[in-house]
């Protein structure tokens, strides 16, 4: 094994030249300190289990230092927030610094809070340590859970202190996605007409991301469409598992369907269709239930930055263009209709297709939304309520109701169901309650609930060690809040 420092640290984006980005050093944290690593991350680089002991690993991943090849920058971008153009946002508080050559293909490393860049805006470049954690955590969680996420591969902190609405301290989260592109680079290209950067941008991502669909007829429309059916499939992950984005901007959609940007997110408790999981959404624009509806309507904000790719040069030309790429954002409905009824297939252990599946888990959704059941444990339950019911009976308010699905649920489930509902319903997920008790630890300088949940996160369908981590929230949860203030 080469020393890290003697890594290559290709740059693929750079070579798309300085309407892209601004290169600059990071604002390192000072004294830095480490607050977590992530095995599994490492693993997927290729790297010794040892490598945050070695060539300076720490001062690279607080911003303080850099490994020969790497080159740091920041990349334009724009985005709809909260359904209104938002104009020029861009890397505000995250550096590119390269990609790595890993096993599984190249991933693109990117920190996040080391200082300012020209498109901070009138912030100050910093991540704090609590939404640090968060991020750190659920993107390993996210990724243990089999969903499309960008990864982290470590967490490095500072006394420095930061202002949000009281004075906490700043960390620096690093992590990987093969890209970072989202769906705000093409629309800032698009909104500035500058079609030769948009041009070169959808060349690179096809060349780069999406090869096959360099030979389609129509690239852009063949991208469109590829990006469609991850988004689908992304968003149908979400849902099964009650996951809430919080801030389903479109600078915040990546162009691969990962989940990207975690800030207020969060896992419901109770379930409700209509859940709010970010304190700043007073609107309820990104509840639970609208997250399809919101990530149709980027996919059209994404189709429109794509339009001056095709033949727009007369009036008839520029419509059938709109209408070829609306035909492929339209390709979202039914695949996110199908992935959506597939996965409640394999978490009520249905086998087999048969017409009356999406009512039995409509129904069942039903009365968990009416009982306000806890999302994660009723289907953990339900898992094991061929042989054990009682359990899940305890969750709702209606047993009647309940007792007359269950005997509709048994004349459709399979006998031997249970193992595979279990490997599909996760018993643990990062409720807000345990982040919380993670960050009060560590802002008294405590790491190890921080590298505890991550252990238990990355076997999320095990029934843990210690059953508070699979409870339902204490009461004190309930006044928890988490806003767009990270
Ligand atoms: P977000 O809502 O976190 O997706 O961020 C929206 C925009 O604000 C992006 O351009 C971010 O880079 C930028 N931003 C958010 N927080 C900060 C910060 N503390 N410093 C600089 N830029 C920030
Ligand atoms: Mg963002």
């Amino acid at each position: 094994m080469k020393p890290l420092d003697g890594l290559h640290w290709p740059n693929r984006f750079a070579a798309l030249g300085s309407d892209f980005y601004t290169e600059l050093p990071a604002q390192g944290l000072p004294d830095p300190h480490w607050v977590a690593t992530s095995p599994a991350c490492a693993e997927l680089l290729g790297w010794p289990a040892d490598w945050a002991a070695r060539d300076g690993a720490l001062g690279v991943f607080s911003g303080n230092a850099t490994w020969s090849g790497m080159r740091p920058l920041a990349s334009v971008y724009s985005g709809h927030q909260f359904g209104v153009w938002a104009g020029q946002l861009g890397d505000g508080r995250a550096l590119w610094l390269g990609e790595v050559d890993a096993p599984a293909g190249p991933l693109e490393l990117q920190l996040k809070g080391a200082g300012m860049t020209p498109y901070s805006r009138r912030a100050d470049g910093r991540a704090v340590l609590r939404s640090s954690i968060r991020e750190f955590l659920c993107s390993e969680a996210m990724a243990a859970l089999g969903v499309p996420t960008t990864r982290a591969l470590c967490l490095t902190g500072s006394r420095l202190p930061v202002r949000r609405e009281s004075i906490e301290t700043a960390a620096v989260v690093t992590r990987l996605a093969p890209s970072f592109i989202r769906f705000g680079h093409f629309e800032h290209f698009a909104h500035h007409e500058q079609l030769d950067a948009l041009r070169r941008l959808a060349g690179w991502f096809i060349a780069h991301h999406a090869p096959e669909c360099a030979d389609a007829p129509e690239p852009a429309v063949a991208l469109l469409e590829k990006v469609a059916l991850q988004t689908a499939d992304l968003v149908a992950h979400w849902q099964a598992i009650g996951f809430c984005h919080g801030v389903m901007n479109t600078d915040n959609m990546s162009m691969l369907g990962l989940t990207l940007d975690y800030g207020p997110f969060g896992f419901m408790d109770a379930f409700d269709p209509g859940h709010i999981c970010n304190h700043s959404d007073d609107r309820g624009r990104y509840a639970y239930a609208r997250q399809p509806g919101v990530a149709f309507w980027n996919l059209h904000a994404l189709a429109q930055a794509l339009l001056p790719l095709l033949p727009i040069d007369t009036d008839q030309a520029a419509e059938a263009s709109g209408e070829r790429l609306l035909a492929a954002v339209e390709a979202f409905r039914g695949r996110f209709a199908s992935q959506m009824l597939g996965r409640m297939r394999a978490k009520l252990g249905l086998t087999g297709e048969d017409d009356g599946d999406q009512a039995l888990a409509d129904d069942f959704l039903k009365l968990m939304a009416a009982s306000r059941a806890d999302f994660t444990i009723s289907f953990r339950r339900l898992s094991r309520a061929l042989s054990h019911p009682e359990p899940l009976r305890d969750l709702f308010v209606d047993r009647d109701a309940l007792d007359a699905w269950l005997a509709r649920w048994r004349a459709r489930v399979a006998p031997d169901a249970e193992a595979r509902m279990l490997a599909v319903n996760p018993a643990v997920v990062l409720r807000n309650h345990l982040a919380e008790g993670a960050i009060q630890a560590a802002q008294q300088g405590d790491f190890t609930e921080v590298s505890r949940l991550l252990k238990v996160l990355s076997r999320p369908f095990d029934d843990p060690e210690n059953p508070h981590d699979a409870a339902l929230p204490p009461d004190w949860a309930q006044g928890l809040e988490v806003s767009c203030s990270s």
